[in-house]
C-alpha cells in the first residue's frame, strides 16, 4: 500500500510520541489525522473530516487554525489529552530547493501537558500550577515540584502515606511517577484531580539525577543548595528529564531547589483542607473559599503566595512573627500601606514574564513587564521609610539594584511594545541607526527616490528627468529621448547606466539606486531582523540577571503579601494573635470570616462573634458543643480551626484576641458528603477520617469533629462518638472541639477533667425555635429537632407526627426500661400510606373546629373549654 510523503512523515512522528494529540502544521492550520481527529473533534466540538486514503479507508481528518490554538490547546489539557505541537521547520519553497517532490521538514517543538504550561492565556494568573515528581527510593520517598510559569522549585522528604496530604496541600496539576508505581498511584493521584504522566525507572536514579541537576545550575556539587537525600535527588532529576522531553531541551529558568522540611509546617489532611475550604469551597472554584475572602493583593505573585502561605502554614515561632509584625507595621502605618499598594497595583507578573522570555515563548511585551516592574521596585526603594520590621526592610533591599537593566530596556523600548517579537515596532527610535534607516525606507521609500530625483535632475540639468518604477525593471530613471546623447556621454555616463531604449523615453539606473533599491526591497524585512537581532540582545541581558530579577519580584510579592494581608486586617477589624509554645487556643470574639461575608452581602444578620477557651497546660482539653442543628455549631467549630491557621500563617485574625499555642496538626471531620465516586458510604468515609485522626493526631493537634456518628443507628453513633472522645481526652490528649447532637455525652465533662460542655443558645417562642448563634458554657437541654424540621418546610402533618413519635420516645425513656421494640409497638397506628390530602376529605374533627375559631376573641375560660373539646374529638 503505498502512502504518500506527508502520510508517513506525519505517521512516523505521530508514533515518536505516543499518548498524545498530534498538532500537525499545516500552512495556517494545526490537523490532526486518523483517531486524534475523531477524538480531538468530539473534545472539541469541531467538524470531522476526511483527507484521502490510508489503507484503502478515508483518513480522519479535524483542524483548528493556528492563531486560535491557543483555546483549543486549553479545552484539550483541561480534559485530560497531552498535545504534541508539530511545526514546519523551513517553508515550502526551502523544501522545493531540495527537491520537488521534497515535504516540508517538521518536528515536534513541545508537548503541552497540564504541568507545563507557560501562557498568560492558559493559565491562572493568581494561582500556582505546579508541576511534581514522586520518586520512592527503597523505603524512602520524595515529593519535588516546580512551577515553571514562575521558575519556582521545591522538594521535600516524604513517605508514601503522607503523599495525599501533601498532594492536597500544592494541588500540583500534574504527577510524574515511575512506570512501576502508576497503577498503586492512579487511583490516589486521579481523586484528587491530578493527572498521572510516567517516566522510565532509569528516569528517577539519583546518580544521573544529580548530574543533570549539576549541569542545570552549573555547579560541580548539589551540596551548593542543602544535603539531599537519594530520593529527593531522583526526583528533582526526574523532573528536570521530564521538562527535557516535553520542552525538546530548552529548559525553563528554574530557581534552585529549596528543600521544604514537612516538620516546619502544619500538617493539615487532604479531609481537613476540603472540610475548611481554605483555598477553594466544597463547590469547587476559588469563590466561598477562605482564600477568597482573605485575598487584597495587589499583584498576580503576591495572591500565588498568598495561596501558599495559607496552605503551608508555619509551626516556626520566628517565622510566623516576623510574618506578623510586617502585617502589623502596615496596619500601623495606613499611609505607607496605601502608598505601596498603589504601585504594587502597577507591577506587572515579572516571574511569568521571566520564564516566558526564557522558555524562548516570550516577547517585547515581556520585556516591557520586567522593565515596568522593576521600574516600580526601584521607585518603591526610594521612597522607603527608614525603619521598617525586618521582613520588610529585607524586602526593599531586594528591590533596588536594576539600574542599568531599567536604564536599557528604557531606552530600547517603545512604551507598549506588541505581544510578539515577530510583529516588530517594539525598539524605540534613536536606538540603532541602522533600525531608524532601515524603518526610514520602509516608511518613506517614496519620499527617499523623490528626494534622488531631484538629485538627479540638478546633476544632469535635465529637469524633467523622472525616478519610476515597474516590474521587470524596477525602479528605474527616465529621460526622453532627447537628452539621450547627454547621458550618455561623460561625465554622466560615469554615474547613470543604460538599461533600455524605447520610442521616446530613454531608461538608466545608477549604483545608488539599485541599492536604494535593494533596501528598499528589503527594508521591512530588515527593519524586523535588526529588531529581532535587538530582542535577543534584550533577551538574552535579562536572562544574564534572572536570579537578581527573581529575588526582586520574591519581595514585591512578600510586600504585598503584608500589605495585603494589612488591608484585610484593618477593613474587617482583625486582631493580631499572640502566638507562643503553651497549648492554649484561647479566642475572644472569634468570628467565621466567610460566613460573616455571606451575611453581610445578604445584608441581613450581623455575624455573632463568640468566644472559645481551650487551656490544655494540663493534659486534654476539649470543648463538647451541643445545640440544635443550625443554631452555628460547625460554624463555630470551623471558625476556630481557621483562626489558628490565618494566626500561623502570619496574619492577623477575625477575633477581638486570640492567645494560641503552636498548632502542629490541624484535624477536621466536619459534615457528612456522600463520596460515591470512590463507591464509599458516608458513614465508611466519616470512619475512615475518624481513624486517620486517632492514629494521627498527638498533644499539639487542634481537632475538630462535627457530628461523628450521625452515620448510623444511633445507639452505635453514640457509642462511637463516646469512645472517639475518650481516645481523644487520653490517649491524643490534643485540643478539641466536639459537637455532636447526642446529648447523652454531656455526661462525659463531669468524667473527664479535660472535658467541658458548652452549647449554643436557641430562644423558644411560640413553639418555634430563635437562633442566637451565642456559644456558652453548659449543655443544651434539648435538640428541637422538630422545629428545625418545621422551619425547613416539612408538611404540616410530619410535624404533628413527629412530636406524637418524640413525646412517646421522650415518656418512655423517662419511665426507664422500654426498649425500642416495646417504644414502637406503642406507637399510636401510623399509617403506611400518606395522609389523604387535607382539602379533599375532612380533615380529623378537631382541626375543622380549629378552622373555625379566633384565639383573639377567646376568654381565658373559653380557650381551656375549647382544649378540653378539642382532646375529646382528636
Ligand atoms: P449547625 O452546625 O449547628 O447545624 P451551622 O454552623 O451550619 O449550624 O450554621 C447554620 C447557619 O447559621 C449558618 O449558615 C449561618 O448563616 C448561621 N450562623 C452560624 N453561626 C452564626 C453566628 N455566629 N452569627 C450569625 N449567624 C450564624
Amino acid at each position: 500500500m503505498s502512502v504518500t510523503p506527508m502520510m508517513a512523515q506525519y505517521l512516523e512522528i505521530k508514533e515518536a510520541h505516543p499518548g498524545a494529540l498530534l498538532f500537525y502544521r499545516m500552512g495556517d492550520f494545526y490537523e490532526m489525522f486518523f483517531d486524534d481527529a475523531v477524538a480531538a473533534a468530539e473534545a472539541l466540538d469541531i467538524a470531522l473530516t476526511k483527507r484521502g486514503k490510508h489503507d484503502g479507508a478515508d483518513i480522519p481528518m479535524c483542524g483548528v487554525p493556528v492563531h486560535a490554538a491557543e483555546g483549543y490547546l486549553l479545552t484539550l489539557i483541561r480534559k485530560g489529552f497531552r498535545v504534541a505541537v508539530c511545526e514546519q521547520m523551513e517553508s515550502p519553497a526551502e523544501a522545493k530547493k531540495r527537491g520537488s517532490k521534497s515535504v516540508v521538514k517538521r518536528d515536534v517543538v513541545r508537548l503541552v501537558t497540564p504541568g507545563t504550561l507557560t501562557e498568560d492565556t492558559l493559565l491562572e494568573a493568581r494561582r500556582h500550577n505546579f508541576l511534581a515528581a514522586f520518586a520512592d527510593v527503597r523505603s524512602e520517598g520524595a515529593l519535588a515540584w516546580v512551577d515553571i510559569s514562575t521558575g519556582a522549585f521545591s522538594v521535600m522528604s516524604l513517605d508514601m502515606p503522607l503523599l495525599g496530604p501533601e498532594l492536597a496541600r500544592l494541588a500540583p496539576s500534574e504527577l510524574i511517577v515511575t512506570d512501576a508505581k502508576e497503577a498503586d498511584l492512579r487511583p490516589v493521584v486521579e481523586d484528587f484531580g491530578i493527572s498521572i504522566s510516567t517516566l522510565g525507572g532509569a528516569a528517577f536514579d539519583s546518580t544521573a539525577g544529580a548530574e543533570r541537576l549539576g549541569t542545570l545550575f552549573g555547579v560541580k556539587t548539589l551540596e551548593a543548595f542543602g544535603t539531599f537525600t537519594r530520593a529527593e535527588v531522583g526526583a528533582m532529576g526526574a523532573l528536570v528529564e521530564y521538562l527535557e522531553i516535553t520542552q525538546k531541551g530548552k529548559l525553563p529558568l528554574l530557581r534552585p531547589p529549596r528543600q521544604e522540611v514537612q516538620a516546619r509546617t502544619v500538617q493539615i489532611d487532604a479531609a481537613t483542607r476540603r472540610n475548611l475550604e481554605l483555598t477553594s469551597a466544597l463547590s469547587g472554584g476559588r469563590s466561598g473559599s477562605l482564600l477568597s475572602v482573605i485575598d487584597r493583593t495587589a499583584t498576580a505573585a503576591g495572591a500565588r503566595l498568598l495561596e501558599r502561605r495559607l496552605a503551608s502554614p508555619s509551626r516556626v515561632l520566628e517565622t510566623i512573627s516576623a510574618r506578623s509584625d510586617a502585617v502589623e507595621y502596615s496596619v500601623e502605618n495606613p499611609d505607607f500601606t496605601s502608598a505601596v499598594r498603589d504601585a504594587l497595583k502597577r507591577v506587572p507578573d515579572m516571574d511569568r514574564a521571566l520564564s516566558r522570555l526564557s522558555l524562548d515563548r516570550g516577547g517585547p511585551r515581556d520585556l516591557a513587564a520586567l522593565r515596568n516592574g522593576l521600574g516600580q521596585a526601584q521607585a518603591l526603594f526610594d521612597a522607603q521609610p527608614d525603619t521598617l520590621p525586618d521582613l520588610l526592610a529585607r524586602a526593599f533591599r531586594d528591590l533596588s539594584g536594576h539600574g542599568d537593566l531599567i536604564d536599557r530596556l528604557e531606552h530600547d523600548l517603545v512604551a507598549e511594545p506588541p505581544l510578539l517579537a515577530r510583529d516588530g515596532g517594539f525598539i524605540a527610535a534613536g536606538c540603532e541607526p541602522e533600525l531608524d534607516e532601515a524603518r526610514q525606507l520602509r516608511d518613506e521609500g517614496r519620499s527617499v527616490i523623490a528626494k534622488m530625483q531631484q538629485d538627479y535632475a540638478t546633476q544632469s540639468g535635465v529637469q524633467s528627468l523622472k525616478i519610476k518604477h515597474n516590474n521587470v525593471l524596477g525602479y528605474f530613471i527616465e529621460v526622453t529621448t532627447t537628452h539621450a546623447d547627454k547621458m550618455m556621454s561623460p561625465p554622466l555616463n560615469e554615474t547613470f547606466i543604460h538599461r533600455q531604449t524605447t520610442a521616446n523615453q530613454i531608461r538608466f539606473t545608477t549604483v545608488d539606486l539599485s541599492d536604494l533599491e535593494t533596501k528598499i526591497l528589503n527594508a521591512g524585512s530588515r527593519a524586523l531582523e535588526i529588531e529581532k537581532r535587538l530582542y535577543e540582545g534584550l533577551r538574552s541581558l535579562v536572562l544574564d540577571n534572572a536570579a537578581l530579577i527573581s529575588q526582586t519580584a520574591n519581595a514585591l510579592a512578600e510586600i504585598d503579601l503584608s500589605v495585603g494581608l494589612a488591608t484585610l486586617a484593618t477593613a474587617q477589624d482583625w486582631c493580631k494573635p499572640h502566638l507562643d509554645t503553651s497549648r492554649s487556643v484561647d479566642i475572644t470574639g472569634g468570628r467565621h470570616p466567610v460566613v460573616e461575608h455571606a451575611l453581610s452581602q445578604q445584608g441581613g444578620t450581623p455575624f455573632i462573634a463568640n468566644d472559645c477557651e481551650l487551656n490544655a497546660e494540663g493534659g486534654a482539653a476539649v470543648w463538647l458543643l451541643t445545640g440544635p442543628n443550625m443554631s452555628g455549631k460547625s460554624t463555630f467549630l470551623r471558625q476556630n480551626a481557621l483562626i489558628a491557621i490565618l494566626a500561623q500563617m502570619g496574619s492577623f485574625v477575625p477575633a477581638q484576641a486570640a492567645h494560641i499555642g503552636l498548632v502542629s496538626q490541624i484535624f477536621s471531620r466536619v459534615g457528612a458528603s456522600d463520596d460515591l465516586a470512590r463507591g464509599r458510604s458516608t458513614f465508611m468515609v466519616e470512619m475512615v477520617e475518624t481513624a486517620a485522626i486517632l492514629n494521627q493526631a498527638d498533644d499539639r493537634a487542634l481537632v475538630i469533629l462535627d457530628e461523628i456518628g450521625r452515620g448510623t443507628a444511633t445507639y452505635d453513633g453514640l457509642s462511637i462518638a463516646w469512645a472517639t472522645l475518650e481516645h481523644l481526652h487520653d490517649v491524643n490528649k490534643s485540643r478539641a472541639l466536639f459537637a455532636t447532637h447526642y446529648h447523652e455525652m454531656t455526661a462525659l465533662a463531669g468524667k473527664l477533667d479535660g472535658v467541658e460542655n458548652a452549647t449554643v443558645s436557641v430562644k423558644e417562642w411560640d413553639g418555634e425555635v430563635i437562633f442566637l448563634h451565642e456559644v456558652k458554657r453548659g449543655a443544651a437541654d434539648r435538640s428541637y429537632g422538630v422545629q428545625v424540621a418545621q422551619l425547613a418546610g416539612l408538611p404540616p402533618a410530619v410535624i404533628t407526627r413527629a412530636r406524637v413519635v418524640l413525646d412517646a420516645l421522650e415518656s418512655g425513656e423517662r419511665e426507664g426500661g422500654a426498649t425500642q421494640k416495646t417504644l414502637i409497638d406503642d406507637l399510636p397506628l401510623f399509617s403506611a400510606t400518606p395522609p389523604p390530602a387535607p382539602t379533599k376529605t375532612k380533615a380529623s374533627p378537631a382541626l375543622e373546629m380549629l378552622e373555625t375559631v379566633h384565639p383573639d376573641e377567646l376568654t381565658p375560660r373559653e380557650a381551656l373549654d375549647l382544649i378540653y373539646k378539642l382532646k375529646d374529638a382528636a
